[in-house]
């Protein structure tokens, strides 16, 4: 029986296997079960070949994941993308020290290896899951494949394929016969189907959302599935299978990754071509709406994969778990009796009873949506958090037991002004204490907000990515339109304002590292409580610690605005204190940055010292 393959190229993070394959092998064998399907993790084979190290340094980097594969897809364009390569990496240390025509070398080798290892005669079909930094890969591998089988039919499906990126691709390369346009289950199937009773004759005609090379313009829309319960466990075996044959040396014990829901609830269209949500974000162009499993489901899929490859560490790929249920469902994951160490990504609005939930589920590192530190920045970005919202969750995941907090603040986002800028500069005082973020330049995303009204953002004209020159030839440039975009518009005042701010970032991840260099520290700031009185400690760097001690009223106002509250919120809690009293204990606690304070609200910011404080009143 003809096979199908399913292929992931790198550069994907090597240490756990593709969530798209997986899912997509386990629905074709539950739906067609004769149906013999391989997938091929080919980015695991490469991080061995040329070492994890580097690989994550690639992998990290679209410019360098897009430049490595580039060369091997355009050799003779070699010189002009090895000159984009040097100046790529001249900053980074980790990969500055090799050289471009060294690793193509390696990557032509292993890949040709790879390559003429299956016999590709067993297969009908070949799917390629094209997500960020994949692209060339992709191409390359698609293109040596056809050379090898030209009666092969090949789908690309992932991210890069949302929207008009689809039908472009399959508008510039001739290799490519399908692409499915967004969730990948339904049209996939339809596919295989019809090829496999048809002798290879398939034109994909009638369903949403599988473009086909003969039907380009139909099929619009996408075919999703309504419940997300009907999903089986995915079927990482190949993975597992391809992690053992690897040299003893080369062996690792993975993550696994596994889904939740699919889109995010933020999003939402707003128009015709038009989607609200975070005007920077471009995730969730192949899903419409929000799903997600049932927590009954999600439990049993947890326990039954980590049953079955006998792993811990999970990594939930949700762009956004459910707004409701997770304290429940992370109980839920705290029932299974199982020691995890899991990770997510998360909404800065995420509750501390959530957080703690997380904590005892073992969630151990949580990546969360912060983007900015200015509230006036944060409406322009449609986040629909506050900049208390962001200190407060950055202040609570540096509480021992709660996951730690990794997230990034954007810079240079295009209608940012001073006043985002300096309302930046000074949040920033308060917030040195917590794990540094990562300061991210802006970039434009296909389809983001700010893709689709960039007038509303002062961008004036958008185009491919201008780095993209340097990687494909001009006739396709003309017609493919890609997942990076590059505009006109304040680009020049938006790198001089921000300037600043990346200097203080770095000032605070030195300050945090040096605070953090001996395992075990202490947070930077953290209370002891005494019942009745309490003591906060500010450690400093290169001189002795500074402590505070509040009494009575004054402990229990702190302990009160752990979670932050307003003025006319802690008047009514404390009824015989007026605000002549309670305002200047308030303003002495700001000043001191143990508390913060924005518009009439405040937050205070010292954690506690120990995991589980004395209970409180
Ligand atoms: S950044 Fe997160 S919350 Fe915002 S639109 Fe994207 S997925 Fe949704």
């Amino acid at each position: 029986m003809k096979r199908i393959a399913l292929i992931s190229t790198p550069w994907p993070l090597f240490n756990r296997p593709s969530i798209q394959l997986g899912t997509l092998k386990a629905y074709l064998k539950d739906k067609l079960p004769s149906l013999p399907v391989d997938n091929r993790h080919i980015y695991l084979s490469i991080a061995a070949e040329i070492g994890y190290d580097l690989y994550t340094t690639v992998s990290e980097k679209t410019w360098l994941a897009e430049s490595l594969y580039a060369g091997l897809l355009y050799p003779h364009r070699e010189e002009p993308i090895s000159r984009f390569w040097k100046k790529r990496t001249s900053r980074v240390p980790t990969a500055k020290t090799h050289d471009f025509q060294e690793i193509c070398k390696i990557l032509r080798k292993r890949s040709a290896e790879l390559l003429d290892r299956e016999n590709w005669d067993r297969y009908v079909l070949a799917g390629f899951s094209i997500c960020f930094g994949q692209l060339t890969g992709s191409l390359y591998f698609i293109r040596e494949i056809k050379k090898r089988a030209p009666h092969i039919k090949i789908v690309a499906g992932g991210s890069a394929c949302a929207g008009a990126l689809g039908r472009t691709l399959l508008r510039s390369f001739p290799e490519i016969d399908f692409v499915i346009r967004g969730e990948g289950e339904l049209p996939l199937l339809s596919l295989v189907k019809s090829l496999t009773r048809a002798q290879g004759t398939a034109n994909g005609k009638g369903m949403p959302g599988l473009l086909s090379r003969n039907e380009p313009a139909e099929s619009e829309g996408v075919s999703q599935l309504s419940n997300l319960d009907e999903l089986p466990v995915p079927d990482y075996s190949d993975y597992f299978r391809e992690l053992n044959a690897l040299e003893s040396e080369k062996k690792f014990l993975p993550r696994i990754p596994m889904e939740i829901s699919r889109g995010c609830w933020w999003r939402k269209p707003v128009g015709p071509g038009r989607s609200s949500g975070c005007a920077f974000c471009n995730l969730n162009l192949q899903w419409e709406g929000y799903r997600a499993k049932s927590r009954h489901r999600t439990l049993q899929e947890l326990d039954t994969l980590a049953r079955r490859h006998q792993i811990l560490s999970v990594s939930f790929m949700d762009n956004l778990l459910p707004a409701k249920g997770l304290e429940s469902m992370f109980k839920g994951i705290r029932e299974l009796g199982k020691d995890f160490r899991l990770f997510s990504e998360i909404r800065a609005t995420t509750s501390r009873p959530v957080l703690e939930a997380m904590g005892a589920a073992g969630m151990k590192e949580v990546q969360v949506g912060i983007e900015a530190l200015s509230s006036g920045l944060l409406r322009k970005l449609n986040k629909g958090t506050t900049t208390i919202d962001n200190i407060e969750i950055m202040k609570n995941c540096e509480t021992i037991a709660l996951p730690s907090l990794t997230g990034n603040l954007i810079l240079n986002f295009p209608s940012s002004d001073e006043r985002d800028v300096s309302e930046t500069l000074k949040n920033l005082d308060f917030v040195f204490p917590f794990r540094p973020l990562k300061g991210i330049p802006f970039w434009l995303g296909y389809e983001s907000p700010a893709f689709q009204t960039p007038s509303a953002y002062g961008i004036r004209r958008v185009v491919n990515h201008p780095y993209y020159t340097h990687l494909f030839p001009e006739a396709v440039l003309r017609k493919l339109r890609f997942m990076i975009q590059g505009y006109q518009g304040g680009i020049r005042y938006q790198n001089r304002i921000w300037k600043p701010v990346k200097e203080k970032l770095e000032e605070w991840r030195k300050f945090y590292l040096k605070l953090h260099q001996a395992p075990g520290s202490d947070p930077i700031l953290s209370y002891q409580d005494g019942f009745d009185f309490m003591i906060i400690r500010q450690r400093q760097y290169g001189t002795h610690d500074m402590t505070h001690r509040l009494r009575d009223t004054s402990r229990k106002i702190y302990l009160f605005c752990e979670t932050h509250r307003s003025l006319p919120q802690i008047l009514s809690h404390f009824p015989g204190f007026g605000e002549e009293k309670v305002g200047p204990f308030l303003r002495m606690m700001v000043d001191k940055r143990l508390m913060f304070n924005a518009g009439d609200a405040y937050l205070s910011l010292a954690v506690p010292l120990h995991a589980s404080p004395f209970k409180r009143n």
